[in-house]
């Protein structure tokens, strides 16, 4: 069969646009088939936190591979911001949790010395590294290798980078259909007419989620709202993430808080309740903060799977499937384009994560820990 093109990924989120990355830089040919514009879903919307701590608080399977593409960010961010000629605002001095009582302390003081650098500060420490934080803290988690960075650029900055390695991105081209022959996805029919390829990936996130057979896949959108703020002169120096809120300082001064958390809601209104919710936790826990000027605000849906894990794998009739990685899709885009890259070209990888994040649910394994749902 004549294809168009070897690998066909619909979506150009951070999924696509980081598989789209890898696989080009492997030198295959790949094409994007976005239906609106590169990063227009969800990952527009994150607040670009590299939590593989500060969303995990237990070891499981999943945190090891949080913790290895955690890692990568170091060497693949200039990579990427070279090929891209983009600066993506990656930020790596860590995250602090800070808390309020004795009894959330303890549980940290017992996690101390046994989890990746990670450390317990009193109250005194804590102030003393971020300032700006209520006095009423009892003091924090401090782990210094979360860091963060801007979302959406880091999606368009791997999308450019693809492009320079060859990769073709149509935009406003929406995939309604996937084309099969002798019962093996094919190709992809699109407002624009056909496509044919070797390979097909969905990383459609969770507005794409009905080219899935519902059948297969148990997914489901969970809104998120977050609003940005600018303070006058004093600055943030850390993320600071609580149950309740997080607060996001990037480079330039804009601080993002947020976020909300509504399953089952895919609208993108962004409603006066969960703004007041966010704005008053955030002063609660940094009171400068009632000073601050609003930037902005906004809302994303996050893709979510029935047990929390992503799928990345591929279904019987050959389609690779890379989605469902919720709140943590920025901090997983870079291991989670790796790992594809690598099944799709054949190469050998770790059994567990295979089994981990299989499509199958007769080999698929459960049980992930999720700290927080702020
Ligand atoms: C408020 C909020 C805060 C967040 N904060 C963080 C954070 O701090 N750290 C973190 O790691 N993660 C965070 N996340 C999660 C993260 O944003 C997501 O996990 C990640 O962006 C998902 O990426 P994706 O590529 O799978 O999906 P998306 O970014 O949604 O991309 C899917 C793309 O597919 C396109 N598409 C859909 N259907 C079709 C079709 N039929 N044809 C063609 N194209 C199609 C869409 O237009 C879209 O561009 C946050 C999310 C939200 C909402």
């Amino acid at each position: 069969m004549k294809v168009d093109t070897e690998v066909l990924i619909i979506g150009a989120g951070v999924q696509g646009c980081s598989l789209a990355y890898q696989l080009s830089r492997r030198g295959r040919r790949v094409m994007i088939i976005e239906k609106a514009s590169i990063a227009a879903g969800a990952s527009k919307a994150a607040a670009g936190m590299l939590g593989a701590q500060s969303e995990w608080e237990g070891s499981d399977l999943f945190q090891e591979f949080a913790l290895e593409s955690r890692a990568m960010f170091a060497e693949l961010v200039p990579e990427v911001e070279a090929l891209s000629g983009m600066d993506v605002s990656y930020v790596n001095n860590g995250m602090l949790k800070p808390v309020w009582n004795k009894t959330e302390a303890e549980k940290y003081q017992r996690l101390s010395g046994h989890s990746y650098g990670a450390k317990w500060l009193s109250a005194r420490e804590t102030r003393s590294k971020e300032p700006a934080l209520s006095e009423h803290i009892h003091g924090a988690w401090s782990i210094p290798k979360d860091g963060q960075l801007r979302a959406y650029e880091w999606t368009l900055a791997l999308a450019r980078a693809a492009e320079a390695n060859g990769t073709v991105i149509r935009e406003n081209t929406a995939v309604d259909q996937l084309l099969e022959a002798d019962g093996r996805v094919c190709g992809v029919k699109t407002s624009e007419g056909s496509i044919k390829a070797d390979e097909v990936v969905f990383t459609g996130g969770s507005a794409g989620a009905r080219l899935l057979d519902e059948r297969e896949f148990s997914l489901y959108p969970v809104k998120g709202e977050c609003l940005s703020v600018r303070l006058p002169d004093a600055a943030l120096e850390h993320t600071l993430h609580t149950p309740e809120v997080y607060i996001v300082p990037k480079k330039d001064g804009e601080i993002f808080i947020g976020a909300t958390e509504k399953p089952g809601d895919a609208s993108t209104e962004v409603t006066v309740a969960s703004m007041q919710k966010l704005m008053k936790a955030a002063v609660h826990l940094v009171p400068g903060l009632k000073h601050a000027g609003i930037e902005r605000f906004w809302s994303g849906v996050r893709p979510q799977t029935g047990d929390g894990l992503p799928y990345m794998g591929r279904t019987s009739k050959g389609l690779w499937v890379m989605t469902g990685h919720y709140r943590n899709g920025i901090l997983l885009s870079a291991r989670s384009g790796s790992w594809m890259a690598a099944r799709i070209e054949g190469e050998s990888v770790r059994e567990d994560w295979k089994q981990l994040f299989a499509v199958d649910p007769k080999i698929r394994k459960g049980g992930v820990i999720h700290a927080n749902h702020a």
